[in-house]
């Protein structure tokens, strides 16, 4: 089905279409090794033309079962930084804005989009609360070709809707968005699920 809307929605380029075509003829034992090896991160392995589309496909079938399981029949973790559900890790982390859990921060997992709560300033990895440390890109509207003072870069900093959250302890980030900074931009509020960086 997948495929079939890829096809309805236009003209494909002719390596998009080569690729529609080898997904199609791939057997059920090959999609399932492919799917196997990218739920378990085993990079070597995957095909990086075919991963996104199965990946997407996955994601469809992984939330639909989420959404069919009772939040207390979820078991307490006490391996951080993973899905409550299905154990993979978060695409990103947003802060919300609005209702009774404005301000909180909740990681939304790659796989099930099931979204869970994460106390700010604690890594989402590895659960540290030290060498957290945040990064932003410049702003859209920053001039290229003029160079920032510490100032102007502090307060782009400051009010960037997307940062990276990093954490000298793992050594890794990951993308934390602020919902209030986008909705205070002209920016869309939603956090793109294409916006990934994984550790
Ligand atoms: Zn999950
Ligand atoms: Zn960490």
């Amino acid at each position: 089905m997948l495929l079939d809307n890829i096809e309805a929605a236009g003209a494909l380029t002719l390596p998009l279409a080569q690729l529609v075509a080898r997904l199609r003829s791939m057997s059920v034992a090959s999609l399932d090794a492919q799917a196997d090896a990218i739920v378990s991160l085993r990079f070597a392995e995957i095909d990086p033309a075919t991963a996104p589309f199965l990946m997407a496909a996955l994601q469809v079938v992984w939330t639909d079962i989420a959404s069919r399981i009772a939040v207390s029949d979820l078991p307490y973790l006490d391996t951080p930084g993973v899905c409550p559900v299905c154990g993979s890790v978060p695409v990103a982390s947003v802060v919300r804005v609005g209702g009774p859990f404005d301000g909180y921060r909740y990681a939304q997992c790659v796989l099930c989009a099931t979204e869970h709560h994460v106390v700010r300033a604690k890594c989402t990895n590895c659960d540290s609360t030290k060498g957290i440390a945040y990064h932003a890109m410049r702003t859209d509207d920053a001039d290229d070709t003029a160079q920032e003072s510490e100032e102007e870069q502090a307060r782009h900093a400051k009010n960037a809707p997307l940062k990276a959250e990093s954490c000298d302890e793992c050594g890794t980030y990951r993308k934390i968005g602020y919902q209030d900074k986008a909705y205070a931009s002209s920016l869309t509020p939603t956090i793109s699920p294409a916006s990934r960086s994984t550790c």
